[in-house]
């Protein structure tokens, strides 16, 4: 018998081609060396092309998916993705109050096609209830501007970004530049320390599933016991190669790969 590997849990939603949301968390924990759970919150219909469907599972369904979880087997990191509406946020944030496992909020909100992933009407959620139960939140920079009012145009503007996420009481912000030209640069701060994190932009369009990836792997490590910073660098180094191998799949964005 070997010994158990940290346990992380993923609350968010499946992608049925593979790329993104439960699939990829699970595929980027099982590469980190973390044993992989779920907590579904919606399913969708999904290919290299865009999100065909989407629905969400019940509230109840949810609870009783965690509890089962936490009740047994216990966790070490969550991670949460997708929560579709309001309801799902303000009841994810519930239960996450009262874990002391650290919980790494990836605030989705639209998909790199475009497709709606968190109704309109669950912003004030996120904000009031998801943030401040954060250890560390990952939004990207249209992430940040749907949230917080800021926009960011340069690498400068990401300081008053990290400060706006912060005012809503997650312990850590990373802000994901990726979105701006240049190098993929993110800042990773708590107020006090600040983390410029860089790496070379890959001349790849295959990147879909990168920020679940991304907060993943975060998660992953503060499984295996890593302070954040040394986690979020172990993370983003991750996510880079996953991008840099990236693969065409279906006629449209393919996805990262994690057996780089
Ligand atoms: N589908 C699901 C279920 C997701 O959780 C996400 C992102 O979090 C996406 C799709 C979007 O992935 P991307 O924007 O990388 O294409």
């Amino acid at each position: 018998m070997s010994p158990a590997p940290p346990r992380v849990l993923t609350v968010a939603g499946s992608d049925s081609g593979g790329g993104a949301g439960i699939q990829a968390d699970v595929k980027t924990m099982l590469a980190l060396g973390v044993h992989g759970m779920s907590v579904i919150t919606a399913v969708t219909a999904q290919n290299s092309l865009g999100v065909q469907g989407a629905w969400e599972l019940p509230v109840e369904a949810v609870r009783a998916q965690y509890r089962s979880v936490v009740d047994d087997i216990g966790v070490q990191a969550v991670k949460t993705g997708m929560l579709a509406s309001a309801e799902l946020v303000e009841a994810v944030a519930a239960l996450l109050d009262g874990t002391d496992a650290p919980v790494v909020v990836d605030p989705v909100g639209v998909s790199k096609h475009g497709d709606p992933l968190l109704a309109a009407s669950a912003l004030d959620s996120v904000r009031a209830k998801l943030l401040p139960v954060a250890t560390v939140a990952t939004p990207n920079l249209d992430e940040v501007a749907q949230l917080t009012g800021v926009r960011v145009e340069n690498e400068s503007g990401m300081r008053e970004a990290a400060r706006a996420v912060l005012a809503y009481g997650p312990r850590w912000a990373l802000i994901k530049g990726g979105h701006l030209s240049g190098d993929a640069v993110d800042l990773l701060t708590d107020g006090s320390e600040e983390h410029w994190l860089r790496a070379p932009r890959y001349d790849n369009r295959h990147t879909h599933g990168t920020g679940c990836t991304l907060a993943s792997a975060i998660a992953s490590r503060l499984a295996h016991g890593d302070c954040v910073p040394e986690a979020v660098t172990a993370a983003k180094e991750y996510v880079t190669g996953a991008i840099a191998a990236g693969f065409a799949l279906g006629g449209g964005i393919g996805p990262v790969d994690h057996g780089w």
